[in-house]
């Protein structure tokens, strides 16, 4: 069947009240689409049966639905009983579900108990995914004119079962024709910018959907055609034109993990002196597994007295032009590069606010200094939103610096201004 839309039911008390991020609904829109079923829509509800059913009543006739949430052992895990009851389905004890819960228990050395044979009961007719990172299994069947899918609330539960759902709704004949898109993202634009500069190109292909969000480390555009087409040819070289070096991949690949890469292939290292950031930019470069390979170590210098005695910062740099300049940016990545020997330093140092700003030096100022081989640059930005966020800009421009200087060799901000 094509042109199947999915619906997501995402349950749980802790989604709605500000614990907890719905992921589980973010990363099961990410899958479905990469297999031609777009969501339509997300009802987050409570852990009780009335909510449960509500949502359900709301789906479509012949949408694809998935639950997460409430497969657990506990008693405000209500979700398959409720789903019993909305679908008119009887519960059996699915045996291969009894035996890997039975080993699990034996295996960890916890009882099997009535908790645990809870999460063994099917609905008629629904095929038990084995939970290869936890008890509930995930369920997957027809009823009422819709598929359903019942995952657990995990998230890593929900990706590692996810294989075996795919293949059930494989065999199911759920998913619609394959979705072909271009990706471009970038880093060092605003949401504003990146319209802007790819407006002629939307108005070259109005057909294509276009979308863009922000990430991370900066926005991201893609252009889906519709399902089954194909792209057109010289969509991708035309935004590359428009977008230029601030593309940073055409594929999921986060920045931190493409900088990585480049200093990899380079056989090159890579040290940090940080202000602001009090330490933001060592946590990106060392958030993916082989990092020590190309990460050798930072000082993180909030104190004038601490960029003066450990990172070789002139005082008379810091009296005269302040801890917030490009002379003392240039000499703490100068400094950081000579202290921990790396082959190259990023440094940053800036006013992330509230306070501390001045009429020359508003909130948000902040250099940043590259030192390498061929030379140090620094380069100053003026963000203009709250702490978290201009420390996390910081991080995200460093990096980016970065990966330009590894790309070209060149002063990474040229042509950007200061
Ligand atoms: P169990 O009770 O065995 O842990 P479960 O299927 O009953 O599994 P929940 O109790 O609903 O799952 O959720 C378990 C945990 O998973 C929650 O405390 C929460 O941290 C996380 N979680 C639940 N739903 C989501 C969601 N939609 N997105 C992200 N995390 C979630």
């Amino acid at each position: 069947m094509t042109g199947r839309r999915a619906r997501i039911i995402s349950v749980g008390d802790e989604l709605l009240c500000g614990r907890t991020v719905d992921t589980n609904a973010h990363d099961t829109q990410k899958r479905l689409l990469s297999r031609g079923v777009p969501v339509d829509g997300v009802n987050v509800v409570l852990d009780t049966s009335a909510a449960i059913a509500a949502a359900l009543d709301a789906t479509p006739e012949g949408s694809l639905v998935i639950i997460t949430g409430g497969l657990g052992p506990t008693p405000d895990d209500l979700t398959v009983d409720a789903f019993a009851d909305w679908s008119g389905l009887g519960l059996k004890r699915s045996p291969s579900v009894t035996m890997h819960l039975k080993t699990l228990a034996a295996d960890r050395g916890f009882p099997y108990g009535p908790h645990m044979d809870k999460q063994t009961r099917v609905p008629d007719d629904f095929t038990a995914v084995i939970n290869p990172a936890g008890t509930a299994p995930g369920l997957v069947g027809e009823a009422r004119g819709r598929v359903l899918v019942l995952l657990p609330g995990v998230p890593s539960e929900v990706e590692a079962l996810w294989p075996g759902i795919e293949a059930d709704l494989e065999a199911r004949s759920v998913f619609g024709p394959p979705v072909f898109s271009v990706l471009r993202r970038t880093s060092g634009l605003s949401e504003p910018a990146l319209t802007g500069l790819t407006e002629p190109v939307r108005a070259l292909w109005p057909d294509l959907t276009w979308s863009w969000w922000l990430t991370r480390w900066g926005v991201d555009v893609q252009a889906s055609a519709a399902p089954g087409a194909t792209i057109p040819e010289g969509l991708a070289q035309a935004l590359d034109e428009v977008l230029g070096t601030r593309v940073y991949a055409d594929q999921f690949v986060e920045l931190n993990q493409v900088v990585q890469d480049l200093l990899k292939a380079r056989g090159s290292t890579i040290a940090v002196a940080e202000s602001c950031t009090g330490g933001l930019l060592g946590a990106a470069l060392t958030d993916l597994p082989g990092s020590s390979a190309v990460f050798c170590g930072g000082v993180l210098a909030y104190q004038n007295e601490i960029k003066e005695r450990l990172l070789g910062v002139p005082g008379a740099t810091l009296a005269v032009q302040g801890a917030v300049s490009s002379e003392t940016a240039e000499a703490m990545a100068e400094g950081a590069r000579r202290l921990v020997g790396a082959d190259y330093a990023l440094a940053v140092t800036g006013i992330a606010g509230p306070d501390g700003g001045t009429d020359t030096k508003p909130v948000g100022t902040t250099w940043l200094a590259l030192a390498g081989p061929r030379g140090v640059w620094s380069h100053c930005e003026r963000f203009r939103s709250h702490r978290a966020r201009n420390r996390r800009l910081t991080v995200a421009r460093a990096l980016d610096a970065l990966r330009r200087h590894l790309q070209t060799d060149r002063d990474p901000w040229i042509g950007d201004g200061s």
